[in-house]
């Protein structure tokens, strides 16, 4: 196994394990709890750690992040107006991250029964049914069992999904100019793989067999064999992270280094919602008309048509209505948390 050497110092603040593929430079701060830390040279610890096969570059800054945070927050309904006059954001984490990608090919055998309509005697007969479906797959799981990022970052990196398509070789000369975090792959692929991965790929092979047979199939069965070519090819796959607050309290936001998938947690401000959904009660009330009507009718009385008629029509008339006024809401509280955007990054 090729191996490189990767810095380490222990955070003398939160005891984690700050890591780089570059020297780390005389005052490091903490990725964890952004303390300084002085004079760390001196206390750097080399470690040999598997060479990542890929990596997946960085091809966003700190100020992307920073934007794509405050466009989510601009376009998230509800979010209270003087958002970014509150707005504190901690720190920022940049890292990346090692996964184990497994890649292979699932052979999945399914069969079952369907019932036909004897022409006949007009009886049902069951017919015995089976196929075949063979798919490559690649799945990424974390490489690393580590205590130290924070939970939010943790589960967005597990269920981020593996792209071919994005990654490069990986290249120790670029990784060390980059001086981005890292965090040791400390996890044994064979465990992960039976642990977590394995039911993963079951899974996607039981739904691919599933829509390849026909509806309305019963006593479906199916046997999975799983053929691997690459059994936790490690990866390096980079994030950004960062807590922000909003009186008092805490939020999180989080986004792929190439920023094509993000998570926000965001406050929400209750009258805006309120106001927004202040005319559901209507919904309510023409929808007890409907089900008068349909009573009525049932009864033989011609008013029932009419009532059932009325509350359909008053159905379409309050969604065409309603909608344009919550369009309204949305776009005014929208204009106010862009202009109060616009203040913000103006700073
Ligand atoms: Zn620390």
């Amino acid at each position: 196994m090729e191996t490189i050497t990767l810095h380490q110092v222990t955070c003398p603040n939160c005891g984690s394990a700050v890591m780089s593929y570059s020297a780390l430079a005389q005052d490091v701060e903490c990725p964890y709890c952004h303390q300084m830390m002085r004079n760390v040279e001196a206390l750097t610890v080399k470690r040999e750690v598997a060479c990542a096969s890929q990596i997946m570059p960085f091809t966003s800054s700190l100020q992307d992040f920073g934007q794509h945070l405050v466009n989510a927050l601009v376009k998230r309904k509800y979010v209270p107006q003087d958002i970014f006059s509150y707005l504190n954001a901690e720190n920022a984490m940049k890292i990346y991250l090692p996964m184990f990608v497994y890649e292979g090919k699932y052979h999945t055998r399914w069969s079952g029964y369907t019932e036909e309509k004897n022409s006949k005697d007009g009886t049902n007969e069951k017919h015995y049914i089976d196929g075949f479906v063979i798919k490559e797959f690649a799945v990424m799981a974390p490489a690393y069992e580590s205590g130290q990022l924070p939970e939010e970052l943790k589960q967005f990196a597990a269920t981020f999904p593996f792209d071919a398509a994005a990654m490069k070789p990986f290249d120790l000369a670029s990784a060390q100019e980059e001086n981005v975090a890292t965090i040791e792959a400390n996890a044994d692929p064979d465990a992960v793989w039976s642990s977590t991965v394995k039911k993963q790929v079951e899974d996607m092979a039981d739904q691919a067999a599933r829509n390849d047979a026909p509806g309305g199939i019963s006593r479906f069965k199916q046997d999975t064999h799983i053929d691997i070519y690459s059994n936790g090819r490690l990866v390096l796959i980079p994030f950004w992270f960062v807590y922000y607050n909003y009186r008092q309290e805490r939020y999180f936001f989080i986004m792929d280094g190439s920023g094509r998938k993000e998570k926000l947690t965001a406050p929400v401000d209750a009258d805006q919602k309120k106001n927004a959904n202040k005319y559901n009660i209507y919904y309510w009330i023409l929808g007890a008309l409907i089900v008068l009507g349909a009573v009525v009718a049932w009864m033989d009385n011609p008013a029932g048509k009419f009532l059932i008629g009325a509350g359909v029509l008053g159905v379409i008339g309050m969604i065409i209505f309603d909608r344009m006024r919550r369009k309204k809401i949305h776009n005014a509280a929208q204009e106010i948390r862009k202009e109060g955007a616009a203040r913000f990054l103006g700073q």
